[in-house]
């Protein structure tokens, strides 16, 4: 009876603590696992639902829980969101003073808040360590957990120290966050922080809310343009590769009638803070920014982020688009790019920092995500499969909507397949271009790999149809980049069928696509992704926001920490007015029904007057 016990009181803290009915995907597994004394790695996206993994059984727990974070904005934002639900967590961070850290730990250490957020270097300093072990700490989370390994995204030294808590708190449950981090990442992670020992869940990288689009730059302004066409009353970001670009956007913008705020490492600390307070806060704003801007940005209502230019990987554009639509409501992405930004990439790569095999490595996430812009069939398919997650078709991907000119290259990939098993699935895609061309080069030679049926096998196609057919067969999930094998192509299941005949490959023709970005965005795509449409009621939903602005703006906290936008649409739809119907609403807890009841509802019957 102890399991179901446990799993009714989880769900009864999540709705009387959080306000929500249900755990998303893979929510209640973490849980359960932190639950049962495991260490875990959770693995997923940006806005699937990851603090609540930890702070519920924070909550739930008869002891303490150590957060450490990497930003100070992160941790206000997390601290702010849980005292709305009435949960007291401390902090402890530069941006305070030392009276306001000394009062957060003393509460911390009273046991008055059960949470704690912290730097990974302040927590690492011996006086620190040492005040902890008299505490009884149940639990240690590592958020952002990527940054522990070299291999991730944003190795930080700070981070490193962190493999030290499993031998000073034996007894403490590690669990780790991140929205990402590919294979060789997650073992790096787990060897780290848990010496291996340590259950690993990747979920919930679908974002069915998030409509994928791809365009080729022709004309940014132009197909920018078209874009935010039917934006002007919401908020998103505009990534760009280089400062100079992101102010000269912004200038556009700005001319363009747009509240658009450039945001990039060359503008000094005191600009940055006031721009991105000004994004939390002001409604309709775009943030026309560089990569600088972006990690722990909280905020749950961006609806649109455009890729100005080509991100640096797979795993960055996937974190990127991530940051819109946190709420779950509908939201949109583009990408736009060219031939020119893909070698800028390159050059980037080739000319940075790390060892060759870390180059190598960003290259090939480099790569597929060129077969994400290159491929005629379902983009989300694509960007998941890349995550080791597979789904049918999306319905909510321009290539979905407006399916592209494709051609039938079945006997092409099957002649390519051959040559990677013949070549023993070793070599990366040059070398099976160079061997199905018929190239004598050194490697060719010293391998012997002339002597092959698949040598010269594929002659007369053109040498870039070829890469783009691999690309596009990465794309479609039937050859699979190994990137613990120096990036190795290998062949999937699919790729099986495909080689086999039972499957045909579908490919598209023209490498260059003449969509027009922005068009294919006009119609009917929205309801796919919400439960909800937001039209149903737009007055009242409007008048529902309008008291959320003026309760936030008293409260100094963002928009969303009051209510999240879906909260909202589903309020407009149901218009409660009673008590019970009001907790029904999801996103209503205890707390909440207890503070925002009385307006809310007033608003709501004023309305109802109104229509009468
Ligand atoms: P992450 O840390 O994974 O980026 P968050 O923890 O910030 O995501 O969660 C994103 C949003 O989803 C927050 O507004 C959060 O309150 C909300 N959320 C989390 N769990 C649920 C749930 N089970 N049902 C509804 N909303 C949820
Ligand atoms: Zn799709």
């Amino acid at each position: 009876m102890m399991e179901s016990s446990s799993a009714t009181s989880s769900a009864q803290l999540l709705k009387s603590m959080f306000g929500y009915d249900a755990f998303r995907p893979g929510q209640a597994e973490i849980i359960e696992a932190i639950g049962q004394g495991q260490h875990v790695l959770a693995v997923m996206p940006t806005g699937a639902g990851k603090s609540l993994c930890y702070q519920l059984p924070a909550v739930a727990a008869n002891t303490r829980t150590v957060v450490v974070s990497p930003l100070v904005a992160l941790m206000d934002d997390q601290v702010a969101a849980l005292g709305a639900n009435g949960i007291a967590a401390g902090k402890i961070h530069s941006g305070q003073s030392r009276e306001q850290n000394i009062e957060n730990w003393q509460k911390f250490a009273d046991a008055e808040a059960k949470l704690l957020y912290l730097a990974p270097e302040r927590l690492m300093q011996p006086r620190m360590l040492d005040a902890l072990r008299r505490k009884n700490i149940g639990m240690f989370v590592i958020d952002e957990a990527h940054c522990v390994s070299k291999w991730g995204a944003d190795f930080r030294p700070d981070y490193e120290a962190l493999s030290q808590l499993k031998e000073r708190f034996p007894n403490s449950t590690i669990a780790a966050f991140t929205a990402t981090a590919d294979k060789a990442t997650r073992g790096d992670i787990v060897q780290k922080l848990t010496a291996g020992n340590c259950a690993v869940f990747v979920k919930g990288f679908d974002r069915p809310n998030i409509a994928l689009a791809v365009a080729p730059k022709q004309n940014l302004k132009n197909s920018l343009l078209a874009f935010l066409r039917d934006k002007k009353h919401v908020s998103g970001i505009v990534y760009c590769l280089s400062r100079t670009e992101t102010d000269k956007l912004a200038d556009w913008l700005d001319f363009q009638g747009f509240k658009a705020i450039p945001y990039h490492a060359g503008k000094s600390p005191e600009y940055r803070r006031e721009a991105q307070h000004r994004f939390m806060h002001e409604e309709a704003t775009i943030m026309v920014a560089t990569v600088a801007f972006g990690m722990g940005i909280d905020k749950a209502d961006i609806r649109f982020v455009v890729h100005a230019s080509l991100p640096a990987s797979m795993e960055a554009f996937y974190q990127e688009i991530g940051r819109a639509g946190r709420d779950g409501a509908a939201a949109e992405t583009l990408l736009l790019y060219s031939l020119q930004d893909m070698l800028r990439r390159q050059r980037m790569i080739f000319e940075g920092e790390g060892d060759d095999h870390f180059k190598m490595l960003e290259n090939k996430r480099l790569q597929a995500l060129i077969g994400y812009c290159e491929t005629a069939g379902c983009r989300r398919l694509a960007l998941l499969s890349y995550f080791d997650e597979i789904i049918d078709r999306c319905g909510n991907c321009d290539n979905c909507l407006h399916p592209p000119a494709v051609e039938d290259y079945s006997e092409v990939a099957r002649q390519i397949i051959a040559c990677m098993r013949a070549t023993g699935q070793f070599f990366g895609a040059a070398h099976i271009v160079d061997v199905l061309r018929g190239v004598q080069n050194v490697k060719v030679k010293e391998r012997k790999h002339y002597e092959l049926k698949s040598f010269g096998a594929a002659q007369k196609i053109p040498k870039d149809l070829l890469q783009s057919l691999i690309r596009q067969l990465i794309a479609q999930g039937a050859i699979r980049v190994n990137l613990e094998r120096y990036g190795a192509l290998q062949i999937t299941d699919k790729g099986q069928a495909i080689f086999s005949g039972n499957e045909p490959f579908m490919a598209r023709i023209d490498t260059k696509p003449k969509r027009i970005a922005g068009a294919q965005f006009r119609s009917g795509h929205r309801q796919i992704a919400e439960d909800l449409p937001a039209d149903t009621n737009p007055a009242l939903l409007q008048a529902l926001k309008d008291l959320r602005l003026k309760i936030a703006r008293e409260r100094a906290v963002p928009a969303f920490v009051v209510f999240s936008d879906k909260t909202l649409i589903h309020m407009a739809h149901v218009a409660p007015q009673t008590e019970d119907e009001f907790l029904h609403i999801n996103g209503v807890g205890q707390k909440k029904l207890d503070e925002f009841f009385v307006p809310f509802v007033e608003v709501i019957r004023t309305h109802k007057r109104q229509e009468l």
